[in-house]
């Protein structure tokens, strides 16, 4: 009979891959981690999330990361929603609505880059973790009792590495979940969203670190970032027939960041990228000893700022599954809880929180806006909507309904 190690094959050095490996190891389990970049390369990713809300922050502390990340992140207790059309705040949302549900009432400004920074720093140096950077997963194998994962190793080999489990922390390209069939329903939006980053203080105009505006002609977000240099993110949405050269031209860019505020001289624009938004959940998060977590799990509109922290929850729920089974605690059947946990959430609250998001934003009738804009007020204003509003924004209240089914 095959004896595969005592240990589980995490593929990609992304937020959640980490997030699971570090919750694993410190619970003494063997962890083996794939990752197509190496030192050379790991930290020229492009910009992505960078908004943690307190749910997670309790999960970063739990792994011994929040020390890490509290000093290079910007700590929002307030975010709000502008009126674009009218030029006015229509509300502020503050966190200390939450003072008696977490020990932190505030959202942390850090980039997703800043957040696997620190934690492949702290996987290199645990005993538990064999993380290999430069190393490409291809494929897989499994059978009743251990799995086989094909690499290319950063020596150019092709190796074979056993282990109990596989769980794709690939990205929404997974290759595990296309290996397995598994669906990746949804949709994709029309229009790419052009982000800019630009080198300016916008509080002086009375914005928060973290901003939604909305516009029925050009919606955006305005996020706060620590630098040095402090820059600020800019989001914005594009004509779907527009050419990519056209939308990224230095006059372009220069014309929406006018059209967004005009302040009598250039921006400092110190970065652009456009992306394309989808809308998915996988079929299912699990096919034996293979699971999915985080964005090859589900893919979902930035708006709201959900991907990541749903994608580390995901990390944080398996772990605990995963520790139970290594223990004797739980059979494997747990791993179907995993499953009917963290797709609930994906659908009904990340999934529907940011199309939801994106339609408020970007809303063309006059009524409806102003009817939504005033919904927004009446919340903030008042302590027990507010913190009603913000379980939710949190993540919370996500949690709390995972954590009823069984
Ligand atoms: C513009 C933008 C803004 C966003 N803002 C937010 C936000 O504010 N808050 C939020 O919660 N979410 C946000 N998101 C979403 C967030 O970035 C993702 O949900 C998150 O990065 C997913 O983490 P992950 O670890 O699942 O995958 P990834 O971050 O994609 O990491 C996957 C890792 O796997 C590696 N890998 C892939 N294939 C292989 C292979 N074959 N072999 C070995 N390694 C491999 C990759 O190199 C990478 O390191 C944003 C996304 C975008 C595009």
């Amino acid at each position: 009979m095959p004896l595969y190690p005592d240990r589980i094959i995490v593929i990609g050095a992304g937020p959640v891959g980490l997030c699971l490996s570090l919750a694993l190891a410190q619970a003494d389990l063997k962890v083996c981690v794939v990752e197509a970049l190496g030192d050379d390369n790991f930290l020229e990713q492009v910009p992505r999330a960078g908004t943690n809300h307190p749910a997670t922050l309790e999960m970063y502390e739990r792994i011994g990361l929040y020390d890490k990340l509290e000093p290079r992140g910007i700590i929002a207790p307030e975010f709000h929603y502008w009126d674009r059309h009218e030029g006015k705040r229509i509300a502020a949302f503050d966190h200390i609505h939450l003072k008696n549900d977490t020990r932190f009432p505030y959202v942390l400004q850090c980039e997703r880059i800043k957040i696997v920074e620190e934690a492949l720093k702290m996987a290199k140096a645990h005993p538990n973790i064999d993380l290999r950077l430069n190393s490409e997963f291809v494929s897989f194998e499994q059978d009743a009792d251990g799995v086989k994962a094909h690499v290319v190793n950063a020596g150019g080999e092709r190796e074979t590495i056993e282990g109990r489990y596989i769980v794709s922390g690939e990205g929404a390209r997974s290759i595990i979940r296309k290996d397995l069939g598994i669906g990746f329903e949804g949709f994709t939006y029309d229009d790419r969203t052009l982000n800019i980053e630009v080198a300016y203080d916008f509080r002086r105009h009375g914005y928060a670190h973290r901003n939604y505006i909305s516009d029925p002609n050009e919606w955006s977000n305005l996020f706060h970032w620590k630098g040095p240099p402090d820059r600020w993110r800019v989001h914005f949405p594009t004509d779907p027939k527009a050419e990519e050269t056209e939308l990224m031209r230095p006059e372009a860019l220069q014309a929406r960041m006018q059209g967004f505020l005009p302040i009598g001289k250039p921006f400092d624009i110190v970065g652009s990228n456009l992306y394309v938004v989808h809308q998915r959940v996988a079929d299912k998060f699990r096919s034996g000893r293979a699971i999915l977590a985080g964005d090859s799990a589900h893919v979902n509109s930035p708006i709201g700022a959900m991907g990541m922290n749903s994608g580390v929850h995901d990390a944080i729920n398996l772990a605990d599954k995963l520790i139970a089974i290594a223990r004797g605690e739980a059979d494997d059947s747990i791993l179907d809880r995993y499953d009917r946990q963290r797709r609930h959430v994906a659908i009904a609250h990340t999934q529907a929180q940011t199309i939801r998001n994106k339609r408020l934003l970007a809303e063309q009738d006059l009524v409806v806006r102003q009817k939504n804009h005033d919904e927004l007020r009446r919340t903030a204003e008042d302590p027990e909507r507010a913190r009603k509003f913000l379980l939710r924004t949190a993540l919370f209240e996500s949690l709390r309904e995972a954590e009823a089914i069984l």
